[in-house]
């Protein structure tokens, strides 16, 4: 039984939406540090200690271990619980989390284990530039 966490930090993406007469939570969990296995790697700090979102790379906080962005968002898992909106099965699904590019929307998809048909969880809106 997948468990929705109560707690954001330590996740790397969260969500939670109603798809038709469906419904969907899925997230995806900060990966832990492959070096040190203490903490959990994010996104680094600057001097002001302010987290730099558009760094290449992601650091542990720990003992500053360096992974490539590719790398490490290539290797998250999504997690999600779901009632399907085509033919209310409730299920869960852990998925590699991937993001489709689908006529030009950023797409999570997975299968319904019951009736086989994808459901596809979209970027809700453009993340602001900064
Ligand atoms: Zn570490
Ligand atoms: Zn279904």
């Amino acid at each position: 039984m997948l468990k929705v966490p109560e707690d954001i930090n330590g996740l790397f993406y969260f969500t939670r939406r109603t798809i038709g007469g469906g419904r969907v939570i899925a997230w995806a969990k900060k990966r832990e540090c492959p070096s040190c296995h203490k903490a959990l790697m994010g996104k680094p700090r600057g001097k002001d200690g302010k987290v730099m979102i558009r760094a290449k790379y992601y650091e542990c906080p720990e003992c500053g271990f360096r992974m490539d962005k590719k790398e490490y968002e290539e290797g998250l898992t999504a997690e999600i619980v779901y009632t399907c909106p085509y033919c209310g099965f409730e299920g869960e699904a852990v998925i590699p989390f991937r993001r489709k590019n689908i006529k030009g929307v950023q797409t999570l998809r997975f299968v319904c284990g019951k009736c086989g048909r994808p459901i596809d969880i979209t970027k809700k809106m453009k993340e602001p530039k900064k």
